[in-house]
């Protein structure tokens, strides 16, 4: 079963981050890569974010990269429903197809160069499965945006876009999935100030893209090998990029294909536990009891299977109006 479009972990672990603490107000390039995340019965998630020495690229709070799988004989993406709080889920293919169902009503099946951004706002569930006759390719990515205050307690909304701003240069091309990147702009709802962009490079490229000095910005290479900045990022890496750029340098021998995350800086603590991102254990500890009891809260995914249990708090927690435990 393949199933990474949400955290299944039976045992998630309660991260803490956000803040300027961990942020480097001044270009680095640090690579790491990401963790082997087992997610369902037998599916391996390459885990970038949260990482042990990175939490946060400006909003974005958690990154996921799976793929190329072969699923010909398989059922692919199984995901039940699942709630959400506090974040959006930006869900972007590189091959293959994933149907998308949420507790709005919403159904649609993304395939490459579309995005379906899902905004949790207060409290939504969804449902994400491969259609029963699917490609024989799965890969793609799966990021959450952590939410500001200020939007972080509104109605839930789904936003499909079928195609996206793109520009390129000489063997360079770049598709703007989040935000504003070589004067483009998506389409897509932001809360903060954000770029995400899907980058595909040629042999042979050495191209220089312009971005925000302000911003954070860090690279996940998604394919191919290419130097970025002046090191070398090899597929399923993660290079932290720090804040002060103004361009990155792109080098490229034999092509490659890589996501740019950036985004302003994100000021407010966030506690992130499952699918939830909140401001505090209370938080965390009540999404999960109304998921529990099925509060109206999460609504229902009619026709997509059995919800997704939620996990047992870790010990050592508060919990409302309790000791902790
Ligand atoms: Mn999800």
């Amino acid at each position: 079963m393949l199933a990474s479009m949400s955290n299944l972990d039976r045992t998630p672990t309660l991260t803490r981050c956000g803040g300027l603490a961990d942020v480097a107000p001044q270009p680095v390039a640090e690579v790491f890569t990401g963790r082997e995340v087992l997610l369902g019965e037998a599916t391996n998630v390459r885990r970038l974010l949260p990482n042990l020495g990175r939490r946060m690229v400006g909003p974005w709070c958690f990154t996921d990269h799976y793929g190329p799988d072969d699923i010909a004989d398989a059922a692919g993406m199984q995901v039940p429903p699942h709630p959400h709080i506090g974040l959006q889920t930006v869900s972007w293919l590189l091959e293959g197809e994933v149907r998308h169902r949420d507790s709005l009503g919403s159904d649609q099946v993304l395939t490459p160069g579309t995005l379906g951004l899902m905004t949790s706002g207060h409290g939504i569930s969804h449902a994400e499965h491969s259609p029963v006759a699917h490609p024989r390719l799965l890969h793609g990515v799966q990021l959450w945006v952590a939410l500001p205050d200020g939007a972080r307690s509104t109605s839930p909304s789904w936003e499909f876009h079928g195609s996206l701003p793109a520009f390129s240069d000489a063997r360079m091309a770049a598709t703007v999935i989040m935000g504003e990147l070589g004067g483009e702009r998506s389409p897509g709802t932001a809360h903060s100030p954000i770029v995400g962009a899907d980058v595909t490079l040629e042999a042979g490229a050495d191209v220089s893209i312009p971005i925000e000095r302000e911003f954070e910005h860090g690279v996940l290479m998604m394919s191919g090998t290419a130097n970025v900045v002046g090191t070398e990022l090899n597929v399923g890496s993660m290079l932290y990029l720090g804040c002060g750029r103004r361009q990155l340098r792109f080098r490229c021998a034999s092509g490659a294909r890589l996501l740019l995350l950036g985004g302003e800086p994100f000021g407010e603590q966030i506690v992130m536990w499952w699918n939830f991102v909140a401001r505090s254990d209370e938080e965390i500890a009540e999404a999960r009891e109304q998921w529990i009891a099925r509060s109206a809260r999460f609504g229902d995914v009619h026709g997509a299977g059995q919800r997704l249990e939620a996990p047992p708090m870790p010990p050592g927690r508060l919990i409302p109006g309790g000791p902790a435990r």
